[in-house]
């Protein structure tokens, strides 16, 4: 009964290719959420293949339908050792996008795991089966060490909708709260820092989602008859974009800017180099909000993106003033940015920049979250890390893209460590997805770890919170 026990086990999963096999029946599931007819294959997923593997570990598991229609349900699991004792939540997703088979190198398929050298290949690998193999297998290699316990209490989520955008989890998570409370939140999902850096984040920057159009008149005019007496919208869009983001990148209304950046979040910041690794684009130095160093541009600060733009036809360009204009902006955001009623107030923005003519949109949103990383559950998870693998982990004090963690942070009032197994280059998303055998290795040993320290910490950390 020692920790190192529950490492070796963790790492013996690996090495004896009890890992491989279990992630190699997940991915031959073809559970992408997006097809019309997913309802069977999420649901026999989470019956035949994650429910038995959480039975044989002691969980209570049931089935619950998506409170929205058509949307594929969740697998709430239980193991309660000490209804007194203090209680960790973990979450999953079960659901992958399409395979895209066409599109994978030759000899390689979605729906077959492929293992060719340090890459093991199949949809979902990375996002999300192969990071909820290796927390499956490490909780067995943690109970296995303590003798058949863990410690404390734990509370599994296994989602099968994640892929289009989580539809039902805030409402699931209010609906079922008493079924979901824990002290703390433990999940694997995105990519770590690089491959060699052992990663913790937090919570995720926000997306809101912005059209801005300009409908001034039907049909275009002349422009040589009609120059000059005609407002042009392309040119008016440019100059409102213009006002909310300047051609460096800097966003010029206080509307859309954060109040300001966390001493904690700096210092967490300060430690983290960003890209330089092997397919990455260069950065451009002299972009974005003055005097922050690239990881706060993307960690710490708002990006205000120009998606999309249209106004006349580029391709087919006529001598006259098109009649309308659009564009797609992006705010990705941190926590920090008030947004409430955005959509008016930019209206307004606008109207008293000079530009009353641009209608405002407020489209997709997803909320920003963030624990604090002086938080005591960040100290246990970094501690517990360095230990597992020798090296301080990368703290991020949110993913500079997007996941629902609101559900958990802001709707169940959790403190949210995410501890990803995956890397930037993983093609989540695309053809060729993989996992790195070497960091799914680690994965184990560092979540066997983790296990094993909360199973120590009766503790200072599920105190504090309480
Ligand atoms: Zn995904």
């Amino acid at each position: 009964m020692t920790r190192q026990a529950a490492l070796q086990e963790a790492a013996r999963c690996y090495d004896s290719g009890e890992f491989i096999q279990q992630l190699s029946r997940q991915v031959a599931w073809r559970t992408a959420s997006e097809a019309e007819d997913s309802a069977g294959v999420l649901a026999g997923f989470l019956e035949q293949e994650i429910r038995p593997a959480l039975d044989a570990l002691g969980f209570a598991c049931r089935l619950v339908p998506n409170p929205v229609a058509g949307c594929g349900p969740y697998l709430l699991a239980e193991r309660i050792e000490d209804a007194a004792g203090p209680t960790v939540l973990m979450y999953g997703h079960g659901d992958v996008i399409q395979g895209q088979d066409a599109a994978w190198q030759a000899g390689l398929s979605p729906w077959v795991l492929q293992v060719v050298g340090d890459r093991i290949y199949g949809r979902g690998t990375a996002d999300n089966k192969g990071q909820l193999a290796v927390n499956l297998q490490a909780l067995r290699a943690a109970i296995g060490a303590r003798g058949g316990r863990l410690g404390f209490n734990l509370r599994f989520i296994v989602e099968t909708a994640e892929e289009r955008g989580s539809p039902g989890l805030n409402d699931f998570c209010r609906d079922h709260a008493d079924a979901l409370k824990a002290d703390l939140f433990i999940a694997s999902d995105g990519p770590r820092l690089n491959a060699r850096t052992p990663t913790l984040f937090l919570g995720s920057r926000g997306i809101q989602n912005f059209e801005l159009a300009l409908d001034l008149r039907q049909g275009a005019h002349h422009s040589g008859n009609w120059g000059g007496l005609l407002r042009n919208p392309g040119t008016v869009l440019a100059a409102a974009i213009g006002r909310l983001v300047d051609g460096q990148g800097v966003i010029r209304t206080p509307l859309l800017r954060p109040d300001g950046i966390p001493e904690s979040v700096r210092e967490s910041v300060a430690r983290l180099v960003v890209g330089g690794s092997p397919g990455d684009p260069d950065i451009d130095e002299a972009w974005g909000e003055p005097g922050l160093s690239p990881a706060e541009r993307v960690f710490a600060w708002n990006t205000l993106e120009v998606l999309a733009l249209e106004c006349g036809n580029v391709k087919k360009p006529i001598g006259a003033i098109p009649p309308t204009a659009r564009a797609v902006l992006q705010l990705r955001y941190v926590v920090g940015t008030d947004l409430a009623g955005i959509e008016a107030r930019l209206q307004q923005y606008l109207a008293d920049e000079g530009f009353p003519w641009v209608r405002v949109k407020a489209t997709m949103h997803m909320a920003a979250t963030r624990l604090d990383p002086d938080d005591p559950a960040v100290a246990l998870a970094a501690a517990s890390v360095a230990r597992s693998t020798g090296r301080r982990p990368a703290i991020l004090p949110n993913l500079g893209g997007t996941i629902p963690n609101d559900a958990f942070s802001e709707v169940l009032g959790l403190p949210t460590v995410w501890v990803p197994h995956s890397y930037p280059a993983c093609s989540q998303h695309a053809p060729n997805e993989h996992l790195l055998g070497s960091v799914a290795r680690e994965g184990l040993q560092i979540m066997a770890g983790l296990f094993w320290d909360l199973g120590e910490a009766d503790a200072a950390v599920f105190a504090a919170r309480a």
